[in-house]
Formats: C-alpha cells, structure tokens, sequence
C-alpha cells in the first residue's frame, strides 16, 4: 500500500505520529510518502497546497490525513475544498459507535450507526448570489451524485444490518424528491430494507432512540449536522474518525481541527486518529489489523489509560504506547 501521511498543524503533529506508531507496529508493507500541507507551509512558501502536492496524493492508494488550521484570510486556499475537489470525494463517512468505559451524552451504549453524507452538491454547491439586500445559495441535487452515494451507502448497509434510513426534507425542498427516488429505488435493487425520515424528526430520533439505526444516507448540509450532534452520542471530538471516498481515491482523518489551544503539549486525544487508521486499513482490505487496532484500544480505555478530555492523566504518547504494547504481544 501506498500511503500519504499528512499531519498538517496543531495537534495534527502529535496525533498522526501517534497513528503512524500504531501502524508501524503492525508491521504491514507499507510504503509511508509524508507530504507537508497547511497553515505552516502557507506561513513557510506561501501556498498552502501546490499542485504537485495534489499529484503526489493522486498517486498514493490513500491518505491519513491529521488537521489543517484555516486562517480568515481571504488569500488563503483551503487545503481540505483543494483536496475534496481534485479528488472527486463524493462520500463522507462517519460511524458513531460508542467505545468502552467513555460516556457519551446519553450515558448509553448500545448504539452503532454510520452516517454516510453526499460531500459534493446540496448547500454546498458553492453557487451562489450574495447581494446588498437578498443573497441566494442555489441547493443542487442530481440524479448522478444521489445515484453514487445511495450505491455507497447500500453497499455499506449491506456489509452491515442490511438497513438504511434515507434522511431528507422532501416535503419542503422539492429538490429532495429526488435524491429520496434516487436512494429508494436503488435500496430496492439491492435488497437493501429501507425506510426514510424528514431531517427534523431525524435529528429528535437520533438523541431518543439512536439504537434504531444502521445505515443513514442524506445530503450535504443535514449530513454535516446530524454528524456533530451524533458525536456528542460517542462522547468527545476526540474520538471520532472519518472517511471521505472518491472513485479511486480514500482520505480518513480524524472529526475534529487542529486545536491550537491544547497542541503542542502533548495532551491531545490520539484515539479519533488511530481510529482514522482503523477505517483506512479496513477500506483496504486489512480486516485482522484493523480488528487488532480496535482490540488493543478497547483494552487501554479498561485500564483508565485516557488523555485529559476523557477524563484521565495520559499523555498523547502514552496512550498511543499502551496500544503498541498490546499489538506487540500478538506478534
Ligand atoms: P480548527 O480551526 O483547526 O478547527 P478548533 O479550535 O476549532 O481548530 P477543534 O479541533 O475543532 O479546534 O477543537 C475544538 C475543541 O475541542 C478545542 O477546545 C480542542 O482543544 C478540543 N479538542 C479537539 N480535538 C481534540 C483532541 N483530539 N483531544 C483533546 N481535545 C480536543
Ligand atoms: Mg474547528
């Protein structure tokens, strides 16, 4: 495998170091291409991705990706839009599954849901009129962008519970008929069992009854919400991973920014990162390291080995030990 590493700023530079120990210890054969991107490269040389960044990332299999700090400046070039958009990464996917001996905001466990968010159209579209007195955003929904996440996400519900919960606001935006046609019918040619929600309802559902669901599909901006609230389910950003997937191209990094207020001082929350690494190794095929991963970091939270926002008084880098130590006894 080929593998771009890109820890990026803040506490990017201590908790994709944490990741890639993990992964050293796995001892996979794996060639590790790092590539610097971000606000200190933008400080550095003035841009903070070039366009050979952009082929280097094209040509690796895929990518761990830590956190990039965006500055309110307009020159500025978001690294995450150049890199979303080059590589056609249409699916953002984020599971909510909740980890051991960590609560979330309902004190619950028995929940383990994955969104899956279309990453390209909707809100997002970027079309947009901004004028004195009325601005408009024009919410864009095609039949082939709905088309290719409802395919992800059926193929995922299928490795899964076979169920998968279509999250739209139909009733209201005409453009959502659509993408709900779209998601159903391709549901139904893949015998996936399905059923649909109108996003407000979603969202109440999701805080009262999360254990109810399996796959969730929506579009852009209600993907984006319904995401961070359901990670307050799992109990901390430092604790979710993702992934973004393109036709060719894969990119996990963990939910949360680069944190300038804690980086540093080696205080930052590995676990959303290592878990990032977990989803990378599974999406390429490597079920037993990624079950190992899952396994060693199950067995440091039971023994109370947390960073200090769960709670606990373990450093970055003792918390990413603890869970080498563990892959090091099964080899
Ligand atoms: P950015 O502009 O890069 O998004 P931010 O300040 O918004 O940076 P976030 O990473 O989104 O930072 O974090 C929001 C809050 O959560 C911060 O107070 C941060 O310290 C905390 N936080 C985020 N990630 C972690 C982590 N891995 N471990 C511990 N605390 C974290
Ligand atoms: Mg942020």
């Amino acid at each position: 495998m080929k593998l771009a590493i890109i820890e990026g700023d803040g506490i990017g530079k201590e908790v994709i170091p944490a990741a890639v120990k993990v992964l050293d210890a796995l001892r996979m054969d794996v060639e590790k291409i790092p590539v610097e991107l971000g606000y200190g490269k933008w400080e550095r040389t003035g841009s903070a991705i070039t366009d050979q960044d952009i082929d280097i990332l094209k040509s690796c299999d895929c990518i761990l990706f830590g956190a990039v700090t965006t500055p309110p400046d307009p020159d500025y070039k978001s690294v995450l839009l150049t890199i979303r958009k080059e590589l056609d990464m249409y699916a953002n996917i984020r599971p909510i599954k909740p980890l051991p001996c960590v609560n979330g905001i309902l004190g619950r466990n028995d929940f383990n849901f994955v969104i899956v968010r279309e990453n390209t159209e909707g809100l997002y579209s970027g079309i947009e009129e901004i004028g004195e007195d009325a601005s408009y955003t024009k919410r864009v929904v095609t039949r082939k962008g709905s088309q290719r996440i409802a395919e992800y996400a059926c193929k995922l519900a299928k490795s899964r519970q076979n169920k998968l919960t279509i999250v739209h606001k139909s009733n209201v935006m005409k453009s959502d008929k659509l993408f709900l046609d779209v998601c159903r019918s391709t549901a139904a040619a893949h015998e996936v069992e399905y059923g649909d929600e109108l996003v407000d309802s979603m969202a109440y559902k999701l805080m009262v009854s999360p254990e109810k669901y399996d796959v969730i599909v929506t579009t852009n901006l209600f993907g984006d919400i319904l995401s961070d609230m359901s990670g307050a389910l799992v109990g901390g950003l430092g604790l979710l991973p993702s992934a973004n997937i393109g036709a060719g191209h894969a990119f996990f990094e963990p939910v949360h920014g680069s944190a300038p207020d804690i980086a540093g001082e080696d205080l930052a929350n590995p676990i959303a990162a290592i878990l990032s690494l977990k989803m990378l190794l599974e999406w390429h095929g490597n079920m037993t390291e990624a079950a190992l991963i899952e396994e060693a970091l199950e067995s440091t939270l039971n023994r109370g080995i947390k960073t200090p926002d769960l709670g606990g008084s373990f450093t970055t880098e003792e918390v990413a030990e603890s869970i080498v130590d563990h892959i090091r006894i099964k080899f």
